[in-house]
């Protein structure tokens, strides 16, 4: 892989590349056009094979951009109408990795209650 090349054979200097390239550096995702798919490896089903509309390759809610930055504008996730599939090198949906890694702690989380709700302690 040579991202950002002019000359390498799969070199690309397109801004999508960058966001399909952040996805690995920054948020820990692995590329979707590989895996042991035995019938070919890509994410959606929605995007792959689906009917035309915002969730179909280049529409604007298609996914993932692991898997092809250029008819994608989102990452994939659990949602029924474009899920993840199965057997890329992505585990998961890369939207859950993502929350794994960046998920606000919730209201367990020390900054989560304000001060002027505690009364008595
Ligand atoms: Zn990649
Ligand atoms: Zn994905
Ligand atoms: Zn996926």
């Amino acid at each position: 892989m040579a991202p950002f090349s002019v000359s390498a054979n799969n070199g690309s200097t397109n801004p999508r590349t960058l966001i399909h390239e952040l996805g690995h550096l920054a948020m820990g995702l692995e590329d979707e056009y590989m895996g042991v798919n035995l019938n070919g490896n890509y994410c959606t089903e929605a995007r792959h094979s689906g009917p035309a509309g915002d969730f179909s390759a280049f529409g604007i809610r298609a996914a993932c951009i692991m898997d092809s930055q250029f008819q994608s504008s989102k990452y994939c996730s659990s949602h029924k109408d474009s899920a993840h599939r199965a057997g890329t090198w992505q585990p998961g949906p890369c939207w859950g990795t993502v929350h794994d890694s960046y998920g606000d702690p919730g209201p367990g989380g020390r900054l989560a209650r304000g001060s002027s709700s505690k009364t008595a302690g």
